[in-house]
């Protein structure tokens, strides 16, 4: 699938017969935020897509979640119990983490890229190994994707390797609004400006799969939405968030004053 990172990705719109599409929303806003003392943050893109027949979360999130989730779904009327399908974009556990609390759903996974993943060596950065062995092992509820695949109606894979050697981008294009899925292929604002990436197994890769998006929205005018940022506009060449992130982090700061939430950042 090497062609499709030449800035040639492949967009069929088969499954535009018959429906309104897909109403897409955020369960969970990624927030592009780096922390230089405690690892990775993994506030990553949590979102829902709804046709009133499928209910599509792409990424599962991490464990911290779990209550931004429920919340999310009872916001739109749902519980976890209504969602139909999970579609992953790679690996890492910040995007993997919750697949098991979707009782109904069918988790969508790279073939390559889960082969990947369980090939790697136990402490490999980033990677749930149990979540991986879990995804092996279950022969119902797992479904295997590959690039190019319309994986449900509307919902195509795209090649975006360089993050991790198999990630996969989602096209939305049965929809009022298209729309890409990034994930960590598109990390943030800053990478599909520059071009560069903060954080890839292959630089290279990762340069051509920006330069690929980049075409991308431009041909058929959708709006990105980043793994670990707000939704994205190209426009002219130049990159504009829809609105702006929001974070925040409190601590307990000082036992004496009683002040138990202080806000740093
Ligand atoms: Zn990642």
């Amino acid at each position: 699938m090497s062609a499709q990172n030449e800035g040639t990705m492949s967009t069929s719109t088969t499954g535009s017969a018959g429906s309104s599409g897909y109403v897409a929303r955020p369960l969970v806003e990624g927030f592009p935020g780096k922390s230089s003392s405690h690892g990775a943050f993994g506030w990553s893109s949590l979102w829902l897509l709804d046709d009133g027949v499928r209910r599509v979360l792409i990424d599962a999130g991490q464990p911290a979640y779990i209550p931004l989730i429920h919340a999310g779904l009872e916001r739109y009327g749902l519980t976890t119990d209504d969602v139909t399908d999970v579609l992953l974009t790679h690996m890492h556990w910040d995007h993997v983490s919750n697949f098991p609390m979707f009782a109904n759903a069918t988790t969508w996974v790279g073939e390559r890229e889960l082969r990947w993943a369980a090939e790697q060596p136990s402490g490999t950065p980033f990677l749930p190994d149990l979540h991986v062995q879990e995804l092996l092992r279950r022969t119902d509820r797992v479904g295997r994707m590959t690039a190019g695949q319309e994986v449900l109606p509307g919902i195509h894979a795209i090649d975006s390797a360089g993050h991790t050697p198999h990630h996969l981008a989602f096209y939305l294009d049965r929809t009022d609004e298209k729309r890409v899925f990034a994930g960590d292929a598109v990390k943030n604002l800053y990478e599909l400006a520059s071009g560069r990436v903060d954080s890839t197994l292959d630089l290279d890769a990762s340069a051509a799969t920006i330069v690929a998006m980049r075409s991308l929205l431009t041909d058929t005018g959708a709006s990105l939405v980043p793994g670990h940022d707000v939704e994205l506009r190209w426009e002219d060449g130049e990159v504009h968030r829809r609105h702006a992130p929001r974070a925040a982090i409190g601590f307990f700061a000082d036992a004496s004053t009683g002040e138990e939430d202080r806000s740093i950042g």
